[in-house]
Order: structure tokens, then sequence, then C-alpha cells
């Protein structure tokens, strides 16, 4: 076997990245304001000038950026909290940390987003059924790509609910020219090392757009203080993104455009040579994906496993395992077959290397592997 190639390639990003964010790190053990420091602050501002002006919180992680996005709507206990099937298991666990009830909704096969007919149809019957009060929508930007937006918020103003964008993957994303972040009143994106703007531990962001959200966030972010620490006006957690994370990635913003377009053409790349031998990810024309991950459906996909390990190319499937299959959750979902997208995807999906530092060579690589792994025998 020839020797393997990265799935992502965090140690070529930090060896261009170096000493500016050797640099950075330097400063903030110096001053050593390790919590809330004013790197805090400025990535913040920085942030918002990415999500076209809504007001971003640095938050401890993905995760917690969407719990605390749900703290600060006051959803729980009686709540129905739609969401795509498949995901990561954070987008449920939030609704359930919160007392509410997830509601599985099934995807679009060549998106791989939130079908928006299925939602229309589940808040119906959610609505028929009269247990739950509908009240929030979190649409997931799977593998970086922006759910659609505009026919989820119809949806969402049709029957009075918030909408929460998981941008854990979707960061640097665009839909109709306007950026992830903006897409909806209240945003969470992740800054876990391997999402496209990743830090070098936990953190994550929310996103709001209305300023009065954005101050009951930073309460929440701080155990719900008041005006002063030592008033408590609400339930709140310890949220806070650490100053050494925001310092770290000041530097990697500074590149992230690029980056994004790095991902891109590596994602056109797949596309021209692969395109017409198995199904490569549809990106509608007004969208611009992040790419987190660049995923393929292949029916038969043991054999492409095999092809690629054999080759010495690193390969993932996301998800194994829809949400409303897993144990933890079943109870919230309808069983096998209920959601059947989901549970195809889940047995023929599979995501290459994707990382802006890819050379050309072994996309190549990556490629023909694919191509072996398809041929007919
Ligand atoms: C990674 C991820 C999260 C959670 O982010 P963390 O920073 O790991 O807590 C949530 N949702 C989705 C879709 C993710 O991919």
């Amino acid at each position: 076997m020839s020797n393997s190639i990265p799935f992502i390639d965090l140690k070529a990003q930090y060896a261009h990245l170096k000493p500016r964010i050797d640099e950075r790190i330097q400063k903030v053990l110096e001053h050593g304001q390790y919590i809330m420091g004013p790197e805090v602050a400025e990535l913040e501002g920085k942030l918002s000038d990415w999500a076209g002006g809504a007001e971003a919180i640095g938050v401890s992680s993905g995760t917690d950026a969407l719990l605390m996005a749900l703290m600060a709507c006051e959803i729980g206990p009686g709540d129905a909290v739609f969401l795509p099937s498949f995901t990561f298991t954070a987008t449920a666990e939030v609704a359930l940390l919160q007392g509410a009830t997830p509601v599985f909704v099934d995807v679009e096969p060549d998106s791989f987003n939130l079908d928006v007919r299925h939602l229309a149809d589940q808040i119906a019957a959610v609505a028929r059924a009269g247990e739950l009060r509908p009240r929030a929508i979190i649409p997931v930007d799977l593998f970086g790509l922006p759910a659609d937006y505009v026919a989820i918020s119809e949806v969402a103003e049709q029957h009075g609910l918030v909408v929460i964008d998981d941008a854990a993957q979707g960061l640097g994303g665009r839909l109709g020219g306007a950026p992830i972040g903006s897409l909806a009143p209240l945003t969470a994106t992740s800054f876990f090392p391997a999402k496209p703007l990743g830090g070098y531990g936990d953190g994550g962001a929310v996103f709001a757009l209305d300023a009065e959200v954005a101050h009951r966030l930073r309460s929440i972010r701080a155990h719900g203080k008041g005006d002063h620490k030592y008033e408590i006006v609400r339930v709140g957690i310890n949220g806070r993104l650490d100053t050494l994370q925001a310092a770290i990635l000041l530097v990697k913003l500074e590149v992230f455009g690029e980056e994004l377009k790095a991902r891109d053409q590596l994602a056109q790349r797949y596309n021209a040579a692969l395109g017409g031998l198995v199904q490569v990810p549809r990106v509608p024309e007004d969208c611009q994906s992040a790419w987190a991950q660049y995923s393929i459906v292949v029916p038969e996909r043991q054999r492409v496993l095999d092809a690629l390990k054999e080759a010495g190319v690193p390969s993932a499937i996301y998800y194994p395992l829809p949400m409303h299959l897993q144990p933890a959750y079943a109870a919230y979902g309808a069983g096998q077959g209920s959601l059947p997208v989901s549970e195809a995807l889940s047995r023929s999906i599979l995501s290459l290397p994707m990382h802006p530092y890819m050379s050309e060579e072994n996309a190549d690589r990556a490629i023909a592997a694919v191509q072996a792994g398809t041929a007919s025998d």
C-alpha cells in the first residue's frame, strides 16, 4: 500500500500560518487575560463583518452555541423543534437538553439538506395532534451548503416559528449573495478544529440579527448575569470562548476567504472527474458552499471504500445512522422506513478528503481510487 494522504491537513495549514499564530499566542501569554481577553471582542467584530453585520457572540462550542440560541428563545417543555434526521447528534441533543421535543424531518436526496415539503407536513402533523406547540426549526447547512432559507423562512412565518441555523459546518457559505450568519434570526457555528473555520480546541459563535437577543445571549454566556457580575437575572451557563482560541481564529480568519476558494476549486476538480460516475453534491444556482465535506453517493459503497483504502486515501461516513434511528432518540421518531431519504443516504454516502491545502496530485489519487472502485469487473 502506498503512503496515506491526510483527510484534513491541519499541519499544512499551521506550517503556512506559524509565524502569525505563534505571535498571537505569545501576546495572550504576555497579557494573561485568558478569560474574555481583548481577542474575544476583536474576533467578534471580525465575525460580525463576515456575517453581514449580524452581532457575533463567541462561545465555548458549536453545541453550546445551539443550546444558548434555544435558551435565548426560551424553548422548553411542550415545544416541538423541527430538525433534519440526517445530521450530527448535537442538533437533536440540544432540543432534548432544553426539555423540548425534537421532530425529525427528512432531507433532499441531492442537496442533503432539509426537505421543506416534508417540513411543512411535519409541522401540520404536530399542530393537528395538538400535544406539542410548534416553536422552532433548526435547519443544518450540511457539509457547508446553506439550507433553503427562503423557503424555510416562509414556512416559519406561516406558523410563527423561529429559525435557528445550525451552521456548524456552514460558516463561509452564501445564499443569494448573503453570508451565513445573516440568513436566520439566530445562527450557531462551531470552531471545532475540523470545521471550515477551526481553532485548536473547542469553540463556537452565535450570530443574532436582533440586538436585544444578542444582549440576552451575552448574559446566558456568563451564567445569566445582569448589569453586575453577581446579579443573576436568568439561568445561564459557562459558555465563553477562550481568549487563546480567539487569538488563533483571528489569524485563521485572515486566510479564510482564500481557503474557501481553494476548497471550491477542489470540489470543482472532484465534480469534473466524478460527475458522470457517481452522484456528486448539488449546489443550487444562487448558493455557495463552504465545502466542510465533499460527499458522494455510491450504491455499492463498500467497494469504493475498499478501493480508497487500498490507494491510501482516507474517507469518512457522515452519517452512518440517521438520528431517528439512534438508540437515544428513537423514541422521538417513527422508526425504520419513516424517513426514507435519510435512511438511504446513511447506507450509500461517503466523504472524500477535503481541505484547502490538498495538492492536485493527491486529489487525482482520490479520484482514481473512486474510479477504480466503481469500475465494472
Ligand atoms: C460539529 C457540529 C456541531 C457541534 O459543534 P461542536 O463545536 O463540536 O460542539 C453541531 N452541529 C453540526 C451539524 C456539526 O457538524
